[in-house]
């Protein structure tokens, strides 16, 4: 392959594997406004009941994802059954400094953040003489400094330890399919030392975003800065800290940055007449974490239910129909697609069908944002 195709395919797969269920994670330090977000995020969670294989753990919020496509299909639908695409939101506890080597509970929250697909950094741009800040003032760069690091420190451990147990078996020289792995890591390694996260670099080779993919360290996971203000600061869209974060984020990480106010979105759920405008940052905080993951949507449609689902963009037919089941996956036919905007066009799935714009696909087409899916498989199959 040429060094521009191999380019062009690693820019394809991308770091990260999130599932059907996806994830986000509060993190940042200690009072800086998380549990404040967390409980307004969980007073929208969806029903449980339309999730019935999921259990709901008290830390986790589950949140549709706004999408007018999938409202326009339940209008030409009317199904009995409605289910949108959802993103999970997890309350991790504060970090503090010196987490890497175990300080507050610091291994535990880490081990938490190793579970979710993306990261909400909370950070605190509020002023309150009340409440304590845990490094003693109110300074989001230097926040965002702290959590930065302690994030790649515990990476760098881990790196470390893994290279060292590497070393040592290509030191014994007994297996030499380790040379590959092994500069790999060496690679990796030299890079969290450096003071840089892994997500930083975005030319990964295709084996190494494999590699790390398979090593899920933290720091190749998205972030996107949450900034909490006051709801005065919210509303007439000016705090002082801004400025400065928005430096430090472009020099260190180009993530997204979400000002919101976390009392004010708390007051307009409990108390929205004592608000004079309604401007809510939540639908923001949503989209943007979806997006981040890099994920495309596929509808299954009819009477009975209309259902979003979430894949990765490069997904083909049969690892599509996988995400709804294996069994699908395993005995795949073919799939009959019709494209959202012939659906809105004529009408209805008939008109569709009567205009012949109903396609079957094979093995090998990558399903299309959007796309609506019917998946032919033969059950025999899994016998085998
Ligand atoms: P956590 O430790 O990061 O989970 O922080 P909490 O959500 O428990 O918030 C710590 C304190 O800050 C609580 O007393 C909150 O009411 C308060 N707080 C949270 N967000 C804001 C805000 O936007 N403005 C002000 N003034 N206080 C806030």
């Amino acid at each position: 392959m040429s060094i521009a195709k191999k380019e062009k395919a690693a820019s394809t797969i991308l770091l990260g594997r999130p599932k059907g269920t996806l994830k986000m994670g509060l993190v940042g330090l200690p009072n800086v406004g998380k549990s404040t977000t967390f409980n307004f995020l969980s007073k929208l969670s969806v029903p449980a009941e339309n999730y019935p294989f999921c259990t709901l753990e008290p830390n986790l919020a589950r949140i549709s994802v706004p999408d007018e496509h999938f409202d326009n299909l339940c209008r030409i639908y009317q199904p009995k059954s409605q289910v949108s695409a959802t993103l999970s939101i997890m309350d991790i506890a504060g970090l503090v400094k010196g987490a890497h080597k175990g300080e507050g509970l610091g291994n535990s929250f880490l081990s938490h953040i190793q579970q979710v697909d993306g990261i909400f950094h909370v950070v605190r741009a509020f002023d309150e003489d009340n409440i304590v800040h845990s490094e003693g003032a109110v300074n989001p760069v230097n926040d965002l400094q702290i959590i930065y690091d302690e994030l790649r420190l515990k990476d760098l451990d881990r790196c470390q330890k893994l290279y060292d147990d590497m070393k040592k078996l290509v030191d014994r020289g007994q297996n030499k399919n380790l040379a590959g792995p092994f500069e790999m890591l060496q690679t990796f390694l030299n890079h969290l030392k450096s003071g840089n996260w892994i997500s930083n670099r975005t030319n990964w080779s295709l084996k190494e975003v494999e590699a790390l993919n398979d090593y899920c360290f933290l720091t190749a996971k998205p972030v996107i800065y949450l900034v909490n203000m006051n709801i005065k600061d919210y509303l007439r869209k000016k705090n002082k800290y801004l400025v400065k974060i928005h430096e430090w984020v472009e020099k260190n990480m180009r993530g997204p940055i979400i000002p919101y106010s976390a009392d004010y979105e708390k007051t307009l759920i409990e108390d929205p007449a004592s608000l004079q405008e309604h401007v809510s940052a939540v639908q923001k905080i949503i989209l943007t974490g979806y997006s981040t993951l890099q994920l495309i949507h596929f509808y299954t449609t009819g009477k009975d239910e209309v259902k979003c689902w979430t894949i990765r963009e490069g997904t083909k037919a049969p690892q599509a129909a996988g995400v709804i089941h294996t069994d699908m996956e395993k005995g795949f036919i073919c799939a009959e697609v019709t494209k959202y905007d012939d659906l809105i066009e004529l009408g209805s799935e008939q008109a569709v069908k009567n205009a012949g714009k109903v396609a079957t696909k094979g093995r090998d087409y990558i399903v299309q944002n959007r796309d609506i899916m019917f998946f032919k498989f033969n059950p025999a199959k899994n016998k085998k």
